[in-house]
């Protein structure tokens, strides 16, 4: 009989994984979604090449290196063209605007101060006279560009796609994995099994109460505004005020401004009963308003902001070091209790396909010659040197 393949979740690791399976020439893979939160579309997905990180802190650096290679090997593998954008970057001092630059132009992508009348010719409203402009290298998808065309990958592929609520991993004698997966009451043996369901992930492995997985969650309050607020650019980065200002499409593809404030993050204790976290008050929305009060005639900018309803709580899920601090990196474990299962998130939309990648690589999945990767994702020495001190 065939293998079976399960993947649970279908953000974008989800969707990554279904890419690399149908490039290896597998077949019977079912994939079940949730209508639970998705990272990967409540926020930008954004694919930042490495430019918001702090680069002289190591464990960002080295994130920072991933992003840079991994935004161009998006466009490679899926063939997307002309989305090579600029973003504007506001940093607080001249130094930390040419380290970001040396660190830029040393992964081969450009990156150069900009001066302060072409910033606020672009930035119209959110120009502030106290930062340093530099002209960063964004590519700036469309929302969902990834996601869909993995579904479509998908379903040409055969690809089961199937809504369940409740997914489950549950301890079991009757096959030598020792788990299935129980899904809305019926149980699912398989080969492999990979849980990619981002903030849900300690809820599905709940049942196999002999393995942990070292995450927090992260909730960040963001808003959607449906339409355009006077700022010319795709992208501006505030990293003395800790402010986003995007513009992207929507899942639906139709044109969506987002506005998103890092202070606001704040970590979730109860990683399980993520649902009591999903509303937002209106002392958050205030707080969250505030972080934009610096900018030029903000009064104008509060005004449209404040018939915005779209405010939206998403999470975000980063692995802890020993200590229980939260660090950028990917994470992806496998169990020697449990085989063909692999739990793992991206940390970063970016760092999808680098996640997904290194799944497989832990699944056991046997690759041989003929059935490699169309496109294989090549890690220079450097990246994985510093992935090697990190998580080996
Ligand atoms: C505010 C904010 C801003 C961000 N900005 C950026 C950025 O600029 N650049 C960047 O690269 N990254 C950014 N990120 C991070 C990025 O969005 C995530 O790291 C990435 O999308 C995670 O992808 P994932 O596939 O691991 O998880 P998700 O996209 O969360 O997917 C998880 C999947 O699992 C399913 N699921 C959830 N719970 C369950 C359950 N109990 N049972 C079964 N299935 C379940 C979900 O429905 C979904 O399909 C940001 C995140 C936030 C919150």
């Amino acid at each position: 009989m065939e293998k079976r393949y399960i993947i649970i979740g279908d953000g974008i690791v989800g969707s990554l994984l279904v890419y690399l399976l149908a490039q290896l020439g597998i077949k019977n893979v079912t994939i079940f979604t949730t209508k639970y939160h998705k990272a990967s579309v409540n926020n930008q997905t954004w694919l930042q090449h490495g430019s918001l990180y702090d680069t002289s802190i190591e464990e960002q650096k080295t994130v920072a290196k991933l992003l840079a290679q991994q935004g161009p090997l998006f466009e490679e593998l899926f063939h997307l063209q002309n989305h090579n954008r600029h973003g504007i970057m506001g940093v607080s001092s001249l130094d930390e605007a040419n380290s970001k630059i040396d660190f830029l132009n040393k992964q081969g992508l450009d990156s150069y101060i900009i001066n302060n009348r072409e910033a606020e010719a672009k930035l119209s409203h959110f120009y502030a006279p106290d930062l340093i402009y530099l002209r960063v290298p964004d590519h700036p998808f469309e929302e969902g560009t990834i996601l869909n065309i993995c579904r479509s990958i998908g379903q040409q592929n055969g690809y089961t796609y199937r809504n369940a609520d409740n997914i489950l991993l549950q301890k079991t004698e009757s096959n030598g994995n020792g788990y299935h997966v129980l899904v809305d009451g019926t149980k699912y043996i398989a080969e492999h099994v990979f849980v990619a369901a981002g903030v849900g992930t300690l809820k599905v492995i709940k049942g196999l109460d002999d393995i942990s997985v070292p995450i927090k969650a992260y909730r960040s309050t963001l808003i959607k505004v449906p339409y355009p607020f006077g700022c010319s650019i795709e992208m501006f980065a505030d990293k003395k005020r800790n402010v986003n200002f995007i513009n992207v499409s929507s899942f639906n593809g139709k044109p969506t401004y987002l506005l998103g404030s890092g202070v606001r993050s704040q970590e979730i204790d109860l990683l399980n009963n993520i649902d009591n976290y999903k509303k937002i008050n209106t002392w958050e929305v205030d707080e969250f308003i505030d972080h934009f009060k610096d900018y030029k005639n903000v009064q104008d900018i509060l005004k449209k902001i404040c018939k915005v309803e779209d405010m939206i709580s998403c999470f975000k899920v980063e692995q802890c070091d020993e200590f229980g601090n939260p660090n950028y990196l990917p994470w992806y474990f496998s169990f020697d209790q449990y085989k063909g299962l692999v739990v793992g998130g991206a940390g970063k939309a970016t760092l999808g396909l680098y996640t997904a990648k290194q799944m497989i690589a832990k699944s056991g999945i046997e690759i041989n010659r003929e059935q490699n990767y169309k496109h294989d994702i090549v890690l220079s020495e450097d990246i994985q040197k510093y992935h090697t001190m990190w998580y080996e």
